[in-house]
C-alpha cells in the first residue's frame, strides 16, 4: 500500500501513521520526523534547515525532494510506505509522480480550532519523537514520557505564533493539494476529529 497523509498540521497524521504502519506492515516515512532527527545530530542538511522549522516555514522542495526520493529507495519501502508531510507543494507532487506511483491520498479533515487546540497542547519527548496532549492523550505522570521518565517539551513550532504561520502556510501551499489529488481520483476524506482509534478504523475501512 502506498500512501501519502495529507492535512493540516495537527490532523494527526503522524498519530494515525503510527498505527497504520502496524496494520499495512509498511514505513511510516514522515518528512517532519526526518528534519528533526538530523537537527538533533546536527548534520549539515539539520544545520542548513533548523531555524526553518522553527518558524513554522517549509523546507526548499529541492531539498526535501532529494531527501524523500533517498528514504523510498531503501529496502523497507519497496513495499508501500505512509508519507506522512510530503508532499506539501505542488513541486513536491509533481516530483513524487516521477519517483513512485501511489495507491491513494488519505485527507485527514479538521476545522481550525480544533488544529490550534490540538497543536497548543502538543507536547514531545525529545528523544523518541512520541507525542502526547496536555488534555486528550495525557502522560501518566505530567509532564515526563512514559517510558523513558524523560521530560517533555513543546515543539518551537508549537508555539503560537509559529502555528499561525504554519497554518497560512498550510493553505497557501499544501491545500491545492487536496484537488489536485482529487482531479486524479486518489482522494479519500477522512474526518479527522474524533479519537486516533476510530480515525484509524474509518481510514481502514475507506480504503478496503
Ligand atoms: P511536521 O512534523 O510534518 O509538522 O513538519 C515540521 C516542519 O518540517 C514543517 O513545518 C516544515 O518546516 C518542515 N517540513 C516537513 N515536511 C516538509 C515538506 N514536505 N516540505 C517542506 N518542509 C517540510
Amino acid at each position: 500500500m502506498k500512501l501519502v497523509f495529507l492535512g493540516p498540521p495537527g490532523a494527526g497524521k503522524g498519530t494515525i501513521a503510527a498505527k497504520a504502519k502496524d496494520v499495512y506492515s509498511i514505513p511510516h516515512i514522515s518528512t517532519g520526523d526526518l528534519f528533526r532527527d538530523n537537527i538533533k545530530r546536527e548534520t549539515e542538511l539539520g544545520k542548513k534547515v533548523k531555524a526553518i522549522l522553527a518558524a513554522g516555514d517549509l523546507v526548499p522542495d529541492e531539498v526535501t525532494i532529494a531527501m524523500v526520493k533517498d528514504r523510498l529507495a531503501s529496502d523497507d519501502a519497496s513495499n508501500g510506505f505512509i508519507l506522512d508531510g510530503f508532499p506539501r507543494t505542488i513541486a513536491q507532487a509533481d516530483a513524487l509522480e516521477t519517483i513512485s506511483s501511489l495507491d491513494k491520498v488519505v485527507n485527514f479533515v479538521l476545522d481550525k480550532e480544533d488544529i490550534i487546540r490540538r497543536l497548543s497542547g502538543r507536547r514531545v519527548c525529545k528523544s523518541t519523537g512520541r507525542t502526547y496532549h496536555i488534555l486528550y492523550n495525557p502522560p501518566k505522570v505530567e509532564g515526563i514520557d512514559d517510558e523513558t521518565g524523560e521530560p517533555l517539551i513543546q515543539r518551537d513550532d508549537d508555539k503560537e505564533e509559529a502555528i499561525r504561520n504554519r497554518l497560512e502556510v498550510y493553505e497557501a501551499s499544501t491545500a491545492p493539494l487536496i484537488s489536485y489529488y482529487r482531479e486524479k481520483g486518489l482522494l479519500v476524506d477522512i474526518d479527522a476529529s474524533a479519537s486516533p482509534d476510530e480515525v484509524l478504523k474509518s481510514m481502514v475501512d475507506a480504503l478496503r
